[in-house]
């Protein structure tokens, strides 16, 4: 009952205003829809405004934020280029295009490059009979290094079209003492392993099969490698050469004999590549050979599984060489 009374009362306040005159206009002020305007009678007073704008952005074109109207496009996305953990992004409206970029092997497993420099490195050497290490009652070997000398490294046009070759000639001299206390002055036959350069690609990790070569003097190798959508082809021709240097037996003291082991081993390796690619990698054990392998009398086919620079080691092992560096 008293609620009813009061919606009376209302209506009677109203009743009021509407038949008042000579008002006080209540103004409003003016939008980009309509001039300034008196909210009891309608009347207005001048023009309409501007409208009040919004910038563009990469979603939306620049609009007025009262009217809605919109003009132009909308902007440009502000593109941050791809990395190894995010794809091409806008850092305005985070739209994203694409893959992360592919993370190169080198880079992921913090290889580094060094810089080619003449070296020591340790080898393998012992009595054999052909198949396996064999000892010799008296006789003993001490076992020297495996000093490495490289050459003038150039380059030139392929004969494959695109492709450089790059050669890298070196000279490996090998030294090891040969004692004899025994009163036979037998034979004796010795078997030796030294190290080798193994070429890979740094952007896969992948490396180019190894097979046996010393049966031959001129082997070939060769891999395609793929990365981000290309095909690079890389391959090396092995030369190697070894000559014995014929020593004589010197007496050491009573009944010691010792003989030098000196042999010279000179290797060049023709490296083929593209033409502007730095992926081709050399790689050398920085631990030499450590143990006489028998491996080289047999004829070994290359291996279809992927080998990667690594595989197990660890990259303190290794030095690594960029092809493309050497010639710079
Ligand atoms: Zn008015
Ligand atoms: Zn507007
Ligand atoms: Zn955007």
């Amino acid at each position: 009952m008293r609620k009813k009374a009061l919606t009376i009362a209302a209506l009677c306040i109203v009743a009021v205003g509407l038949t008042a005159c000579g008002h006080e206009h209540v103004w409003k002020e003016a939008t980009c829809l309509a001039p300034r305007t008196c909210s009891e009678c309608g009347q207005t007073e001048g023009e309409a405004a501007d409208h009040q704008w919004v910038d563009a952005t990469c979603e939306k074109a620049k609009y007025c934020e009262v009217c809605g109207k919109e003009e132009g496009k909308p902007s440009d996305h502000e593109w941050i280029d791809a990395t190894y953990t995010a794809p091409k992004t806008c850092s305005l409206c985070g739209l994203t295009e694409g893959e992360p970029l592919a993370e190169p092997y080198y880079l992921k497993n913090e290889l580094t490059f060094d810089r080619l420099t003449d070296m020591e490195l340790p080898f393998a050497i012992g009595f054999s009979d052909g198949e396996k290490l064999v000892k010799i009652e008296g006789m003993w070997i001490e076992t020297g290094s495996a000093s490495f000398t490289f050459g003038e490294i150039t380059s030139q046009p392929s004969t494959k079209e695109g492709y450089i070759d790059i050669i890298i000639p070196w000279e490996t001299n090998l030294s090891a003492e040969i004692y004899d206390a025994s009163d036979g002055g037998g034979g004796y036959k010795v078997n030796y392993t030294f190290p080798s350069f193994a070429i890979g690609d740094c952007y896969t990790g992948l490396q180019i099969p190894e097979r046996s070569s010393y049966n031959d003097d001129v082997v070939e190798y060769g891999k395609d490698f793929e990365w981000e959508g290309n095909t690079y082809s890389v391959s090396y021709k092995k030369e190697v050469n070894l000559e014995k240097i014929s020593t004589e037996w010197e007496l050491q003291s009573e009944k010691l004999w010792h003989k030098p082991w000196r042999s010279k081993v000179s290797t060049t390796y023709t490296v083929t590549i593209p033409k502007d690619y730095d992926g081709a990698t050399l790689v050398i054990s920085k631990n030499g050979s450590a143990e006489v392998s028998f491996e080289s009398s047999v004829d070994k086919t290359i291996e279809d599984k992927e080998q990667y620079l690594l595989d197990g080691h660890d990259k303190d092992e290794y030095f690594f060489y960029r092809v493309s560096d050497l010639i710079k």
